[in-house]
């Protein structure tokens, strides 16, 4: 790896609740031909570059559709990276003069927002989704684009939550010197340390807490201060060090994670009754969703050529399966028989993961969701 891509990576990692958009359109990988893999992601930079990366040494088309310079997940989920902008990016970027055949690898990840039988319908590509890590591609690709369940499964292991820990740290820390600066420059390294510690550790075992998360957040939030002003002696400045302290230790605990990894559903939303069902009678076996759940919630009975709804308790609500059911054989309800109907998720690009708000206008017919986006 060049000096180059290596000081890219590090700042766009540190960076990474930033933008970084590429050129959108066409590249080459090695040195593809007519019967070439056709593979599409977002214009985020630094997943374009890993991808070309981890692609060392096999000859593939690459199509970088638009999405506003934000990662796949992200992009997908909040509507910023749709079937608009795939079909968009296949006829406009000249893959169709280069390759014989109509078939192209979406990243499982953008399932939520590109919907693969409307890109069919539109420009006539076939769309399969992929393993959901790029470094899974060269293994996806050897076995003809058969996923085991390690391909399809977020493992969100420690080196993305090392990643994501940074991501926070960097910005925050930042703030939290300029802070210290006015307050008292000689904490301006504890303030750092306590910022990285935080964001480390939350990122580490935040998800695997559950439920017990919320007693440790309002048990740091009142320890955290308490201990500030301790140390520093009750002066003005500990006072003011103590209220930054929680408001930090608040923030970080509190943050809604599900834009930050695909294994956390949203803690905001509006009601938390909504629960993903699968209507039996409707399914028939096409598996798309066994292929686009990033929670392995599904099982597929080749037996009976339907899918069973196992894990459902692992469930964080993203959608996918929803959207890319071609027999709206999922949805999600409520205990006392509220639902939303598929068209409905994939229409407004709506799914109940962070801060969008489900409102159903006490009818049962779901209105106008209140935030389209939620990055
Ligand atoms: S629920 Fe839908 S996508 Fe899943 S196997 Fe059945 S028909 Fe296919
Ligand atoms: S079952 Fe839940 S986690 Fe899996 S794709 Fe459907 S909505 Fe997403």
């Amino acid at each position: 790896m060049s000096a180059r891509d290596t000081t890219l990576d590090v700042v766009q990692t540190a960076l990474r609740l930033l933008p970084w958009p590429t050129e959108p359109g066409l590249r080459r990988v090695g040195d593809p031909g007519p019967e070439s893999p056709v593979l599409i992601t977002g214009n985020y930079d630094l997943t374009v570059r890993r991808l070309i990366r981890s692609l060392a040494g096999i000859d593939a088309w690459l199509v970088v559709a638009p999405s506003q310079g934000i990662n796949v997940w992200c992009a997908a989920a909040g509507g910023l990276l749709t079937s608009n902008q795939v079909v968009t990016a296949l006829k406009t970027c000249g893959i169709a003069e280069h390759v014989r055949h109509r078939r192209a690898i979406l990243p499982q990840l953008a399932a939520t927002g590109v919907i693969a039988t409307e890109v069919s319908r539109r420009c006539g590509w076939k769309l399969r989704f992929g393993p959901v890590y790029a470094d899974d591609i060269p293994r996806y690709l050897a076995a003809n684009g058969r996923k085991d369940d390690s391909m399809r499964r977020v493992r969100f292991e420690a080196r993305e939550r090392i990643e994501m820990a940074t991501a926070w740290a960097a910005p925050t820390s930042l703030v939290a010197a300029v802070v210290m600066w006015f307050v008292q420059v000689s904490w301006i390294l504890s303030a750092i340390a306590l910022v990285w510690l935080m964001s480390i550790g939350v990122f580490l075992v935040f998800d695997r807490l559950g439920r017990g998360r919320w007693p440790l957040v309002w048990a740091a939030s009142a320890v955290a201060p308490v201990a500030c002003v301790l140390i520093a002696g009750g002066s003005t400045a500990a006072v003011v060090a103590a209220v930054v302290c929680a408001t930090l230790t608040l923030a970080v605990l509190t943050f809604d994670f599900a834009g930050s990894t695909p294994t956390e559903g949203g803690s905001h939303f509006e009601s938390k009754d909504w629960a993903i069902t699968l209507d039996t009678d409707r399914c028939v076996g096409v598996y798309s969703c066994w292929a686009v759940c990033p929670e392995a919630c599904f099982e597929r009975r080749e037996d009976l050529r339907k899918v069973e709804l196992l894990h459902d308790d692992r469930c964080i609500k993203c959608g996918a399966c929803v959207v890319q059911c071609p027999q709206d054989a999922l949805y999600f309800a409520t205990d006392d028989g509220r639902r939303i109907e598929p068209e409905t998720i994939r229409r407004y690009k709506l799914n109940l993961l962070g801060s969008r708000a489900v409102d159903t206008g006490g009818s049962g017919a779901l209105g106008e969701p209140r935030e389209a986006l939620h990055k």
